[in-house]
C-alpha cells in the first residue's frame, strides 16, 4: 500500500510543473482505458493456439465505432493481425505503435484470481497480460481515439498494429507483415513496441529505460545418437551419457567478453548513482574489464554479465520415456543469446568445437540477427520531451534488452525502433510471463498520458480546422514535399 502510494505521489506531477497544454479529459480517458483492459484482458489469447483473431476482432469493432481507418489479416486457425491507420499529411513517414495480441498460459491453480477475469481490485487491473502486452496495446489505442476525436492535424501518419504470436514466434505476425503485407505498413521510420519500462526502486522513479538493441536469439536442438538398449546393462556408448559429457563441456564455456557501444554508454550513466568500486568500474567499463578484480565484480552480476557476453542457457533435456531403457537418442534445447555484432553461423561452430563430440546433431530453430537503432532522432527527443515534463531529472538510459522481441526484425529493415513502455515498474509490479500479472491503474493512467505525449509531439499533432480556423495546407503541396522525402 505505501509503494502504491509514493508511485502514485511519483508518477502525477507536482504542483511546481507547469500548467499542462490544453488537451484530452484524461480523467474521462483513464475511465474508458480501464474498462477497455479489462474486457481486452477477457479476450484469452493464450499461445498456442494464440487465437488472436479474437483480439482482432476486439480493437476492429472499437476502430469501426470511431471511423478509424483498419484492415484484419487473417493468417488462418484463428490467428490474425490488425492495422489500423489516422492519416498524416505525409511531411515525415509513419510512427508505428506495434503490440502482440498473443499472451503466455497462465496456470489458474497458481493466481489469485481468474487470469482472464480483467478484476480490478487493490487498485490493479489483473489479467494475463496485463504487463505483456495489453496494457500497452490499450494506451496505443486510446492514443489514436484521442488524436481522432481532436480533429488534430498530425505531420505523419500515425498506426497501430496488432500481431499474432510474438510468444511462440511460429506464425509471426510481424514477419508476415514484412514479407506479404509490407507496403501496408507505408515505410515507417520509428516504431514504438515493448522492451524496457519506466524503473522503480524503494518507491522512487530511477529511470527511464529505452531498448534501443536487443541480443539475438539461437535457439538450438542438439540431438545425440547412441546405442539402444536395456538399462539394466549400462551402455558406455547411449545417447544420454553422449549429450551429458557434451552438455558439461558447454557449461564450463565463457564466451568471451565484448562491450559494445550501448552497453558502454548505459553503464557509465549507471555509474552515477553507485558508490565505491561498483561505481569506478561502470564509469570506465573498458578500463575495468582490463583489471581482474572489477572486472569480476562487474560480471558477478547475471544482468551485467549478459549485457557483456553472449549467453548460453541449456533449458530442455530429453531422453528414453521408459525409466529402464536406454533410449537411441538424447536431446537438449539450447537457448544462446548473442551479442549484436556475433555472427550466429561462427558462434555456432565454436560450441560445436566446445562440446567435442562429433557424433552430434545441431539443429537450429530460431537464428536472429541484433541490430541497433541509433539514439539521436526525433522520437527519442520526444521521449526525453516527455521525461522532462513528466519526470524531471531522471535520466533516459539505454540498457540493451537481453530477452528479444519483434523489434529486431523490423529493426533489420530500416525502422528505429525504441522498446519502451511508460510504466513505472517495481520488481514486484514486473510480473510479466509469471504468476497474478497485473498492471496498477495509475500506471494505466500515466501510461496513456506518456504515451500520448510523445506520439502525438513526434506526429507534430496540432489543432485542427474545426479548432483553429487553420486550414491544411493544399494537397499539391502535400505531394510536392512527400515526392522529396
Ligand atoms: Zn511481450
Amino acid at each position: 500500500m505505501m509503494l502504491g502510494l509514493l508511485l502514485a505521489l511519483a508518477l502525477r506531477r507536482g504542483p511546481e510543473s507547469p500548467a499542462p497544454a490544453p488537451g484530452p479529459d484524461f480523467d474521462a480517458a483513464e475511465k474508458e482505458a480501464l474498462s477497455m483492459l479489462q474486457a481486452y484482458l477477457r479476450v484469452d489469447t493464450t499461445n498456442p493456439p494464440g487465437n488472436e483473431r479474437l483480439a482482432a476482432e476486439f480493437f476492429r469493432e472499437i476502430l469501426d465505432g470511431e471511423g478509424i481507418e483498419n484492415r484484419v489479416y487473417d493468417l488462418g486457425e484463428g490467428r490474425a493481425n490488425i492495422l489500423a491507420r489516422l492519416p498524416g499529411r505525409g511531411l515525415g513517414r509513419p510512427i508505428l505503435l506495434l503490440n502482440h495480441l498473443d499472451v503466455v498460459p497462465a496456470d489458474p491453480e497458481r493466481w489469485s484470481v481468474p487470469p482472464f477475469s480483467g478484476d480490478v481490485r487493490d487498485g490493479y487491473v489483473w489479467g494475463r497480460g496485463a504487463t505483456d502486452m495489453k496494457g500497452t496495446a490499450v494506451c496505443q489505442l486510446m492514443t489514436l481515439l484521442l488524436l481522432k476525436r481532436s480533429g488534430a492535424v498530425l505531420d505523419r501518419d500515425v498506426l497501430f498494429l496488432g500481431t499474432a504470436d510474438e510468444e511462440e514466434g511460429r506464425e509471426n505476425g510481424v514477419a508476415e507483415m514484412l514479407e506479404r503485407h509490407r507496403a501496408d505498413l507505408r515505410d515507417p521510420e520509428f516504431c514504438l513496441t515493448e522492451g524496457n519500462t519506466i524503473t522503480v526502486e524503494e518507491g522512487r522513479v530511477v529511470s527511464w529505460d529505452v531498448a534501443v538493441t536487443e541480443k539475438a536469439p539461437l535457439w538450438l536442438k542438439v540431438i545425440a545418437p547412441g546405442k539402444a538398449g536395456h538399462a539394466s546393462i549400462p551402455e558406455p556408448d547411449g545417447a544420454v551419457a553422449h549429450l551429458v559429457r557434451a552438455l558439461d563441456r558447454v557449461l564450463a564455456y565463457e564466451p568471451p567478453i565484448r562491450l559494445i557501444p550501448a552497453v558502454d554508454h548505459y553503464f557509465r550513466q549507471l555509474a552515477l548513482r553507485e558508490k565505491g568500486d561498483l561505481a569506478r568500474a561502470l564509469a570506465d567499463p573498458s578500463a575495468a574489464l582490463r583489471d581482474a578484480p572489477l572486472r569480476a565484480l562487474l560480471v558477478e552480476d547475471p544482468q551485467r554479465n549478459a549485457d557483456l557476453r553472449t549467453t548460453i542457457s541449456i533449458t530442455g533435456l530429453s531422453g528414453s520415456e521408459k525409466i529402464n531403457v536406454i533410449p537411441a537418442e538424447a536431446t537438449a534445447s539450447l537457448d544462446c543469446r548473442l551479442l549484436p555484432g556475433d555472427d550466429p553461423q561462427r558462434f555456432l561452430a565454436k560450441l560445436k568445437e566446445v562440446a567435442g563430440d562429433g557424433s552430434l546433431r545441431w539443429e537450429v530453430l530460431l537464428s536472429e540477427t541484433a541490430t541497433e537503432s541509433p539514439i539521436d532522432t526525433a522520437l527519442f527527443r520526444a521521449i526525453e520531451r516527455a521525461r522532462d515534463r513528466f519526470a524531471p531529472g531522471v535520466p533516459v538510459l539505454t540498457p540493451p534488452l537481453t530477452s528479444s522481441t519483434d523489434a529486431s526484425r523490423l529493426r533489420q529493415t530500416g525502422v528505429v525502433v525504441y522498446g519502451f513502455e511508460p510504466f513505472a515498474l517495481s520488481d514486484d509490479d514486473d510480473r510479466s510471463h509469471g504468476d497474478d500479472e497485473r498492471l496498477s491503474v495509475d500506471n494505466l493512467r500515466f501510461g496513456l498520458e506518456a504515451t500520448y505525449a510523445i506520439v502525438s509531439d513526434v506526429a507534430g499533432a496540432r489543432p485542427g480546422p474545426a479548432q483553429s480556423g487553420d486550414a491544411p495546407p493544399p494537397p499539391e503541396a502535400d505531394a510536392r514535399r512527400r515526392s522529396a522525402k
